[in-house]
């Protein structure tokens, strides 16, 4: 018989840093378009997974100097490589034991809702009951109730592991394997709002919250401004009135801002590997806070912020050939 401790060795062996297993009843009260019941309601178990985000592959932009690591290897290369690769794999680990297994790695490009549960309009329920196809299950409560972590107020996926430097995937099966309490350590974000206070783009309100009801539990995040964190995560800002910018192509009012050395946006990195801002404030700001307070287990020899901050200051040109070549 397939056990929990089965799946998590096989799941580590395979590549995944953290593992959590929740039970479906554990969405109950769900929007139908973010219930994993909806794809299999035969589901007997919801696994979780955590792959972290190396610390290294942020050096770079912490730097200054080399800003396509991060996209690439922290993050469109795990959401769109590793961790399908890796996915796949512990399925067919599953599978192999007579239950049937879906993987579930990052779902954006087919879901039927956008970034605050809004339906897009793309397509429409199959019969009376069902959600609208995709299914969008929303991996950081999912990673919640299968007792990963917490949600911080930045709304980052925050473990006791890594703090927000992971990546999320989660499995549904048939197999029932024995759940892991939801996380009931130390909080792990105190509020201290460096979050709020680090984001090029001010995307995360320090007045404005989201809140609701994870299993009974109370969970409140900032509410994000979504579409201006599309932006802003990218190097750009809105140009004034009168300027025209030409950081991203086919948008005349977003210029380069202070922490992006692009003048214009380099080009995607597996789908949506484009962090200039190398999540500045939600995740790097973050890693610095844990890192004061020693609360997480990944631990290094040296901190993480070795520097002052650098920003690149748009109104002067630099001196010599270092410029842009017309
Ligand atoms: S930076 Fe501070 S307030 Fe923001 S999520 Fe991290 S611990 Fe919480
Ligand atoms: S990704 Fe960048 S712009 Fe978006 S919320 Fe995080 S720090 Fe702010």
């Amino acid at each position: 018989m397939l056990t929990a401790a089965d799946v998590k060795q096989f799941a580590k062996a395979a590549g995944a840093d953290l593992v959590g297993i929740g039970t479906p009843d554990r969405w109950e009260g769900a929007p139908i378009q973010m219930d994993p019941r909806q794809i299999m309601p035969e589901a007997r178990s919801i696994i979780a997974f955590g792959f972290r985000v190396m610390r290294g592959s942020l050096r770079g932009v912490e730097e200054g100097t080399f800003f396509s690591n991060y996209s690439s290897m922290g993050y469109g290369g795990l959401n769109w490589l590793y961790i399908p690769h890796t996915m796949m794999n512990i399925a067919k680990f599953i599978e192999d034991h007579g239950y049937e297994a879906i993987p579930l790695g990052h779902l954006s490009p087919w879901r039927a809702i956008d970034d605050v549960g809004n339906l897009l309009g793309k397509s429409r329920p199959v019969e009376p009951g069902k959600a609208c196809p995709d299914v969008m299950v929303h991996l950081r409560i999912a990673a919640f109730l299968c007792g990963l972590g917490e949600i911080g107020y930045s709304k980052m996926f925050l473990t006791p592991e890594f703090g927000p430097r992971q990546r999320l995937a989660v499995m549904l099966t048939e197999a029932e394997l024995e759940p892991d309490p939801i996380y009931d350590g130390p909080p792990l974000c105190d509020r201290c709002m460096a979050c709020v206070e680090e984001c090029p783009g001010e995307c995360i309100p320090a007045d404005k919250t989201v809140k609701v009801t994870l299993a009974g539990r109370e969970v409140e995040w900032a509410d994000i401004d979504c579409a201006r964190c599309n932006d802003y995560f990218r190097g750009g800002m809105y140009a004034e009135e009168g300027e025209k910018g030409e950081y991203l192509p086919g948008r005349d009012d977003i210029k380069p801002s202070p922490i992006s050395p692009f003048y214009q946006k380099p080009s995607t990195i597996y789908e949506h590997g484009q962090a200039i801002c190398g999540a500045k404030g939600c995740t790097r700001a973050c890693m610095v806070q844990l890192d004061e307070r020693g609360v997480l287990k990944n631990k290094f020899e040296h901190p993480f912020r070795r520097k002052k901050l650098w920003t690149v200051d748009w109104s002067t040109e630099p001196e010599g050939d270092i410029g842009r070549k017309k």
